[in-house]
């Protein structure tokens, strides 16, 4: 399985390395969870694999790390008490959204989502 490389600019990367540090709720040895800096629902949360791969097309090929950042998002989304439901959202490219190009799945809840999304 070959590496990519961490880019020094990246920013997921530094939030890794604790360079910056984020609002960090849980965090296994593959994967981080920290608090979204601008939330978009009462919770909202980005879970990043540890590693430095750019988006979830990336991250796929590494079916243990797609694993343990998705059974991530379902701890978060159980301690955070979102027992009506929650969204994962992976926006993949910048047609899609992607600002941050470290793969990170969005854990949103706490509200009612609509669908389709914007
Ligand atoms: O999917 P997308 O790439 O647009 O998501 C990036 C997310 O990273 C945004 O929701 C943004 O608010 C978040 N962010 C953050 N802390 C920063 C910069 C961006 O939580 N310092």
């Amino acid at each position: 399985m070959s590496e990519a490389p961490t880019p020094s600019d990246c920013l997921f990367c530094r939030f890794v390395s604790r360079e910056i540090e984020p609002d960090v709720v849980a965090e296994t040895d593959r994967s981080l969870a920290f608090r979204d800096i601008n939330p978009q629902a009462p919770t909202h949360v980005l879970v990043v694999p540890k590693r430095h791969v750019e988006n979830a097309g990336a991250l796929a090929v590494h079916a243990e790390e797609l694993a343990d950042v998705v059974s991530l998002a379902r701890d978060v989304a159980a301690a955070e008490g979102l027992d009506g439901g929650y969204r994962l959202v992976f926006n993949t490219g910048a047609e899609a959204g992607q600002t941050v190009f470290h793969a990170h799945l969005h854990v949103l809840g706490g509200r009612s989502m609509q669908w389709p999304p914007g």
